[in-house]
């Protein structure tokens, strides 16, 4: 069996992003995609990650390196494959980056011996497609082992950690000396925040490069109100007619959206209901019990007002062995809440055997909800953020991560100070709830901050940017 599967990604024109940029946005965009169809003539960008689904990571290559293939950019992905205990250790690094204890087990030798023999497994595939000329973009702990095997073959290698935290705490220190052995032989290293660099790199190889979001995805792209209203109808989170569950598929054929969504306990939400949603992996950092408990106390009360907090079928997303647990966990808080406060609190697994048929449900519950939250207790970026004020919602958000560089509180949404504090969220959200004008305008301008900030073009600008830098000096 083959230890390293191709992603196949079809070409997508990056200039349809002319619609949405202001000229002078577009125009920048326009130079660099020619500047990058010289630079890259006879190299592959290899991007080299652990999962093709599921995740912000995923979630960014596909459309990045689709809009770099439709800029006439050889953008290749790799995934790299592992037994589950692998995967405990890495998941264990990744919440220890993030200052959070996770399984609590160790970070030593014998965890080494099993992270190395994984990475090597896969190692003979990836050096028998990597070419001296290439550049190899190395994504998260599962891959930094790797760095120090590809750096031999002369290639251009970069390793990108897509998480971090914003004051480093012992975990993550724990973390970031296991992991630097096997990264310093990098010719860059990626993060999303400046806080998020690592103590010990050598800080003339740090980049700092945003994540974003693609405008024209299936998870993005606009839909008037009646596809949303039958998407959610068709997968069981709403009632009503299914006719028009139709979406622009990633290919540009017409998807329609026909799996379900699962729902514990509840119906769908009532159709004239005021929505709040969270859509996140069942993850102890999304903090859905929080979000649960927070709703149940201050906004549940409130007439007409509904919670759905939703993430993928559990079973679905191979790297993230937490999942079933967390979901577990989430439906035992709300099962301990009163009666009223359950019946207006939905908890949705949605389905994940088609990722573009996902990208749309997310979509529509986000395009569905009159406010988006992200209580996350540690977020390297949170992708959901971008993807909510880019369909004009107003978001209620931790004050953390990435999270604060996407919300200008009080302007393009709300921090929250505490991620902790569920108080403090739900009188938040209750406050918002009661301003729909207020409401309104921090959606307006929340779109307007992504387009300026966070979609693929100033991403894929950066990296052209980057990449030029180092293929220039040798
Ligand atoms: N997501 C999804 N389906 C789900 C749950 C999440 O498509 O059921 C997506 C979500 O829309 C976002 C990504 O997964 O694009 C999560 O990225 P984020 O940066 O918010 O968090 P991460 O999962 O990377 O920690």
């Amino acid at each position: 069996m083959p230890k390293v599967t191709s992603v196949d990604i079809a070409p997508l024109d990056p200039r349809r992003f002319e619609e949405v940029l202001t000229p002078d946005q577009f125009s920048a965009f326009a130079a660099a995609i020619d500047a990058a169809k010289t630079m890259f003539e006879g190299r592959v960008v290899w991007n080299v990650n652990s999962t093709a689904r599921g995740g912000g990571v995923a979630e960014m290559l596909r459309s990045l390196i689709a809009r770099a293939r439709g800029a006439g950019v050889d953008a290749r992905w790799v995934v790299i494959e592992g037994e589950p205990e692998f995967f405990r250790i890495t998941k264990r690094i990744h919440n220890n980056l993030h200052g959070a204890a996770g399984d609590g087990g160790d970070l030593g030798d014998a965890e080494r011996a099993l992270y190395e023999a994984a990475l090597k497994d896969n190692l003979p595939e990836l050096l028998h497609l990597v070419s001296p000329d290439d550049v190899v973009i190395l994504h998260d702990p599962q891959t930094a082992g790797l760095v120090g095997q590809v750096a031999p073959t002369g290639a251009t290698v970069v390793w990108r950690c897509h998480v971090g935290i914003d004051l480093p705490d012992d975990l993550s220190r724990r973390a970031w000396r296991w992991l630097i052995p096997y990264v310093t032989d990098a010719d860059a290293f990626v993060f999303s925040r400046q806080d998020f660099a690592w103590e010990g790199l050598p800080e003339n190889k740090i980049e700092v490069i945003p994540p974003s979001i693609d405008a024209f995805s299936p998870k993005n792209q606009d839909i008037d109100e009646s596809s949303v209203r039958a998407i959610l109808a068709a997968t069981g989170l709403a009632t009503g007619d299914t006719s028009h569950a139709t979406y622009e598929r990633t290919d540009g054929s017409e998807g329609r959206v026909e799996r379900t969504s699962d729902l514990f306990g509840t119906d769908a939400p009532p159709d004239d209901a005021k929505l709040v949603v969270q859509v996140s992996r069942w993850d102890a950092l999304k903090d859905p019990i929080g979000v649960i408990e927070g709703f149940a106390d201050h906004a549940a009360e409130m007439e007409g007002v509904h919670l759905v907090i939703a993430g993928p079928a559990v079973d679905a997303v191979s790297d993230d062995p937490e999942g079933a647990e967390m979901l577990q966990r989430s439906l035992d808080a709300w099962k301990g809440l009163s009666p009223s406060a359950r019946a207006s609190i939905h908890l949705a697994t949605l389905p994940m055997d088609d990722g573009d048929e996902n990208a749309a449900i997310v979509n529509a519950l986000q395009r569905r909800a009159d406010i988006v939250v992200q209580k996350s207790l540690a977020e390297g970026f949170g992708l959901t953020v971008a993807e909510a004020m880019w369909k004009g919602r107003p978001v209620v958000a931790s004050r953390i991560g990435g999270i604060q560089d996407q919300i200008v509180d009080g302007e393009t949404g709300v921090l929250i100070d505490d991620p902790r504090d569920k108080d403090e969220f739900g009188r938040a959200l209750a406050r918002l709830l009661k301003d729909p004008e207020d409401a309104a305008r921090m959606g307006r301008d929340a779109q307007r901050r992504v387009r300026d900030h966070f979609l693929g073009p100033q991403h894929l600008m950066r990296y052209v940017d980057l990449l030029g830098r180092l293929l220039a000096s040798g």
